[in-house]
C-alpha cells in the first residue's frame, strides 16, 4: 500500500467516525459517545495530514507543528474555563475562527497555488473567501453582542437593507470577476475586503432573542466554507465534515425559527425589537402589582402539591442552581408528588442548555418533557416552578400582538394553579421585554438568586 492510499484510507475512516459520531449526538444518551466518535474522527484527520505533510518535497514541520500546539493548547483551555453561560459566545468564536481558516487557505491556495485556474478551481476558492471571510466577521459580531462588548440591539440605520443588497451583489461581482481573470489580483483583494465588511454589516442589524438563530446560521456558513475549501484543496475529508457541519448548522437552523414561529428571512432583515418591526426594545420597567412570596410560603405550597413543572430557563444556567433543584425534585417525590420539567427549545443561551445542566444534576431524562408535549399538562398542574426562565413564558407571546415575540411558541406556564417565579428582580429577560406573566392573580414572586431561593425552600420543605 503506498502513502496515497493510506491517507485515503485515514480520511475514510475519519468522515465515517465524524459521520457516526453525528447520529449518536443526537440523543442525550449517546450524545458522550457521539462527541468521542467525533474527536477521534478529527484525530484520523490531522494524523492523514501528518502523514502527507511528511511524504512532501516541502513539508514545513515547524509551522505544523505550531499549529497542532497552539490550537490544542487554546482548545483545552477554553474549553475547561468557559462557564455554561458562555458556551453560545464561545461557539460563535469557534464558528468565526472555521470560517476565518478557511478564508486564509484560499487566501494562501491564491497566492501560491496559482497554478490551477480552472472554473472547478476558482468557484469553490471564491466561495471559501466570501463565505469564510463573512462568517468571520460576522461571528466576531455576534460573540461581541452575547458578551455584550457590541449592543446586543439590532443596529439600524436609513437605507439599511438596500446598502446590504448592494454590497452582497458587489461582493458576488467582485467574485466572479476573479473567477474569470485569476491573474487579477486586485479582485481577489476586493473580493475579501468587501465579504469582511458584509458580515459585519449583515449581522448588526439583528439582535434581542434572535441571536441564537444567526449562531446556528453562521455555524453552518463555516461548514459550507470548510466544505468549499475542500474542493479547493481536493481534500475528500474536508468536503464531508464542511458539508455535515453545513446542513445540520441549516437543519438546526430552520428547527429554531421554526420555535421562535419567525421565518428566516425575518430574522435576518426583520430586526428583532427594532422600531421598524413594531416592538419596544428594552426595559419597559415594571407595570402593574405583584405578589411576592418567601421560602417557607413555597414550601407550604409545594407540600401539598401533587403535579409539579419546573421550567427551567438562563437563570438556573447563571446561578448554577441544577443540583439544588433536583434536590427539590426528590423532597418533592418523596411526598408523593409528580414532578416534571418543562423545555422550551429556546430556553437558556443555546439549544440543548437546560438537557446539559439538568443531566449533570442527574435528574432522569424521562421527567423531561419537551414544549409541545408538557403544555396540554399544565392546566392539571398544582404549582409550575419557573426557575431563571422569562421570556419562554412571557404570555404575551400569545396574545400581544404588539409585542416582539407575538407568535412565538412558549410554555403555557400561566395556566397552572399557581406560578411561582424565581429570580432576583423584576428585570426583564434576554429580548428586553416587560413579562405580564409577573402580574398575574395566580403568580408568586420569589426574588432572590435562584440557588440560594431552592435551597432555601428544601430547608423550609424539610422544617415541615
Ligand atoms: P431569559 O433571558 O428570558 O430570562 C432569564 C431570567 O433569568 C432573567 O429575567 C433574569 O432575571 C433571571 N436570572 C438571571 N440570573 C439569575 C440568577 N442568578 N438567579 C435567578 N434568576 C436569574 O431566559 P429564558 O431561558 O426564558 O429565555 C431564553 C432567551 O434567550 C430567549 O429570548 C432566547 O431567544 C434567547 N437566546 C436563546 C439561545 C438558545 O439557543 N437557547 C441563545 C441566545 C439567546 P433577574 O435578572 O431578575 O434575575
Amino acid at each position: 500500500m503506498n502513502i496515497d492510499h493510506l491517507v485515503q484510507i485515514l480520511y475514510l475512516v475519519a468522515s465515517g467516525l465524524l459521520i457516526f459520531g453525528l447520529k449518536r449526538l443526537g440523543s442525550p444518551k449517546t450524545a458522550p459517545q457521539g462527541n468521542m466518535l467525533g474527536g477521534l474522527g478529527m484525530l484520523f484527520a490531522i494524523l492523514a495530514v501528518c502523514i502527507q505533510e511528511a511524504n512532501s518535497d516541502e513539508s514545513n514541520w515547524v509551522l505544523v507543528g505550531v499549529g497542532i500546539v497552539v490550537g490544542s493548547v487554546i482548545g483545552i483551555i477554553a474549553a475547561q474555563k468557559v462557564q455554561m453561560t458562555g458556551m453560545p459566545q464561545m461557539v460563535a468564536l469557534f464558528n468565526g475562527l472555521g470560517g476565518g481558516a478557511s478564508a486564509f487557505v484560499a487566501a494562501s491556495e491564491f497566492k501560491y497555488d496559482g497554478t490551477d485556474t480552472s472554473a472547478m478551481t476558482m468557484v469553490p476558492l471564491f466561495l471559501s473567501m466570501m463565505i469564510g471571510a463573512l462568517t468571520f466577521t460576522g461571528s466576531l459580531i455576534a460573540f461581541g453582542k452575547l458578551q455584550g462588548i457590541v449592543t446586543s440591539k439590532p443596529v439600524s440605520y436609513p437605507l439599511q437593507k438596500t446598502i446590504n443588497l448592494v454590497l452582497f451583489l458587489s461582493t458576488v461581482s467582485a467574485g466572479l470577476l476573479m473567477v474569470n481573470d485569476p491573474s487579477a489580483t486586485h479582485w481577489f483583494i476586493v473580493l475579501t475586503a468587501l465579504s469582511l465588511v458584509l458580515g459585519v454589516l449583515a449581522v448588526i442589524p439583528i439582535g434581542g432573542a434572535d441571536m441564537p438563530v444567526v449562531i446556528s446560521l453562521l455555524n453552518s456558513y463555516s461548514g459550507i466554507a470548510a466544505s468549499a475549501t475542500g474542493f479547493v484543496l481536493r481534500n475528500d475529508a474536508l468536503i464531508i465534515a464542511g458539508s455535515l457541519v453545513g446542513a445540520s448548522g441549516i437543519i438546526l437552523t430552520q428547527i429554531m425559527c421554526k420555535a421562535m414561529n419567525r421565518s428566516l428571512a425575518n430574522v435576518l432583515f426583520g430586526g428583532f425589537g427594532s422600531d421598524d418591526s413594531g416592538g419596544a426594545a428594552g426595559p419597559a420597567g415594571p407595570q402593574g402589582n405583584y405578589k411576592s412570596a418567601g421560602p417557607e410560603e413555597v414550601a407550604m405550597i409545594l407540600d401539598t402539591a401533587s403535579l409539579v413543572i419546573i421550567v427551567p430557563g438562563y437563570g438556573m444556567a447563571v446561578a448554577q442552581a441544577q443540583h439544588q433543584v433536583r434536590e427539590l425534585d426528590k423532597a418533592l417525590q418523596e411526598r408523593g408528588a409528580e414532578v416534571l420539567y418543562a423545555i422550551h427549545p429556546v430556553a437558556g443561551r443555546m439549544p440543548g442548555h437546560m438537557n446539559v445542566l439538568l443531566a449533570e444534576a442527574d435528574v432522569p431524562y424521562e421527567q423531561l418533557q419537551e414544549m409541545d408535549v408538557i403544555n396540554p399538562s399544565f392546566p392539571r398542574a398544582d404549582v409550575a416552578i419557573v426557575l431563571g426562565a422569562n421570556d419562554v413564558t412571557n404570555p404575551a407571546a400569545r396574545t400581544d400582538k404588539a409585542s416582539p415575540i407575538y407568535g412565538m411558541p412558549i410554555l403555557d406556564v400561566d395556566k397552572a394553579r399557581t406560578v411561582m417565579v424565581l429570580k432576583r428582580s423584576m428585570n426583564p429577560g434576554f429580548a428586553g421585554i416587560e413579562n405580564e406573566l409577573f402580574f398575574k392573580e395566580n403568580t408568586l414572586m420569589v426574588f432572590g438568586d435562584a440557588k440560594d431561593s431552592v435551597s432555601k425552600i428544601n430547608s423550609a420543605l424539610k422544617e415541615l
